[in-house]
This record gives structure tokens, sequence and C-alpha cells, in this order.
């Protein structure tokens, strides 16, 4: 891990829904290879500080770097599909086209974005399938499939694009219970490859097994930061202990 070099770095952001401030002046390094769980309440900011670090939402202070880019701030351009490409994204709805099969979803943007010929879609594509397990489910339609292996597509589709970065908004939420496995083994497969990512979830368990860190949120402010049992077992702010008392 490069300390000097963080791959994601939050400076000072603060942003407003006119008079509500729901991201209060976050500061944040994730370094290469990381992976930063983010727990908080429902209406913390969380999601927000997710698509402020994708560059999706306008911020009126502060900024976001990726790779020392910039790639958010008050004034900043809104980004091209391609630049924002380098900032994996997936949500908790997975989103899918449903009159296109796994393949088709997952080479879109290769081709609508990145130019690529459907040949070379296909050799990208092809082994990220492989690698969310999903070889055998190229040709089916997204009602075709289960919500796990639909969510799994969405992964793959966000992989395709050869990200620098991969967010997770509460990917398992959507999911009956027996499905979340199957996903969260999947990110887990990604954090030991060394996917650099962010994951917003409320599962206790998986986020200790995966993150590197987990940074408590609420009100728009990260409460701590620290090592998961840290902050899930053994930790010291008043607003944190009430929260894991609440969840666990
Ligand atoms: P979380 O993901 O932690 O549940 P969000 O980031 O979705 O929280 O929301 C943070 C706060 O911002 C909430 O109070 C929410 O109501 C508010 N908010 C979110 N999106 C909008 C919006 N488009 N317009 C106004 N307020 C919003
Ligand atoms: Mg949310």
């Amino acid at each position: 891990m490069d300390k000097n070099n963080p791959i994601i770095k939050i400076n000072n952001v603060s942003k407003w829904y006119n008079d509500l401030q729901v991201l209060k002046d976050i500061n944040l390094e994730i370094y290469n290879g990381e992976v930063l769980v983010i727990l908080g309440p429902s209406g913390s900011g969380k999601s927000t500080l997710l698509r402020t670090i994708n560059g999706l939402e306008n911020i009126q202070s502060g900024e976001v770097f990726i790779n020392n880019e910039i790639y958010n701030c008050r004034n900043c351009k809104a980004l091209s599909r391609k630049k924002r490409a380098e900032v994996g994204m997936v949500f908790q709805q997975f989103n899918l086209y449903p009159h296109m099969t796994t393949l088709e979803n997952v080479t879109l943007a290769l081709r609508m974005v990145k130019k690529k010929t459907k040949e070379e879609a296909l050799e990208i594509a092809i082994p990220i399938l492989h690698k969310v397990g999903l070889d055998h489910k190229s040709h089916s339609y997204p009602s075709q499939l289960s919500g796990g292996e639909q969510q799994r597509v969405a992964i793959a589709r966000s992989l395709a694009m050869q990200p620098k970065v991969m967010l997770f908004d509460e990917p398992t939420s959507a999911l009956d219970l027996e499905l979340i496995n199957e996903v969260l083994d999947t990110i887990i497969g990604l954090s030991m490859d060394g996917m650099t990512m962010v994951i917003v979830t409320h599962e206790l368990g998986f986020a200790r097994r995966v993150a590197s860190r987990v940074a408590f949120l609420d009100k728009g402010e990260i409460i701590e930061i620290d090592k998961p049992h840290d902050i899930i077992i053994r930790p010291k702010k008043e607003r944190t202990k009430m929260f894991m008392k609440k969840i666990f």
C-alpha cells in the first residue's frame, strides 16, 4: 500500500441539498488495493458520498481526486462517460437492459463508449463473465436470471470497463437471503485480486471479512474510521456504539 499516493483522495468535501447539508467536510484517502466499508444509518449520506466520488453529484466545496486527477469539485464540468467509467459503480437495483442478453449488457459500453469492435469486446467480456461465474448464462436475458445472477452481471458490466476503483451501494439489499452470499463472494474475489473498493453495506460479517478499514458515517460526517474490529466490536464514539447496538 503506497501511503504517499492514494488512489482516491477526498479533500474537504461538503454538499448541500438546498438548506440540508448532507456531507460535512469529508476528508478521506483510500489506497491502492484497500477495501473501505461504509456503515451508517439511513439518510446519513452514504449514497451521496459514493455518487460524489463517482462525479455524479455536484459539490459545493472540496475536491475528489482519482489517481491524482481531479474528478469532482465545485466548478468541475460533468465527466465524459469514458472518464466516469474509471470508477465503476454497482447499485442496489441492477438496472440491466431487459431486452439484452448477459453478454450484450456486459459489452454494450465497451462498444459504445470505448468504441471496441464486437470481437474486442467479447475478448474482454468472456473472461470477466467466467470470473463472476456466469459463463453458462451468457445468452440469457435478465428475466431468466436470479437476482444474485443479475447483480453479478451488473458487476461484470462495471468490471468490463477496467475501472481503477469499484464502488458498491448496498449491493445485496434487494436480494433474497439465500442469494446474498454469491454476490458477497464475488466481491471478496475482487478484493483478493487487489481491486480497490468502497462498499456501503449492512452485512457486518462480510464487512469484518473483506474490509481493510470501516468508516462510520452519521449525519454527513465521518464519526470514526479504523480497522473493522475497532469499529464494529469496539467503537470509541458514542454514536457509533449506539448504531452497532441497534444493528447487531
Ligand atoms: P443514505 O445513502 O445514507 O441513506 P443518502 O445519501 O441517500 O443517505 O441521503 C442523505 C440525505 O440527503 C438524506 O437526508 C436524503 O433525504 C437527502 N437527499 C438525498 N438525495 C436528495 C435529493 N436528490 N434532493 C434532496 N435531498 C436529498
Ligand atoms: Mg443509500
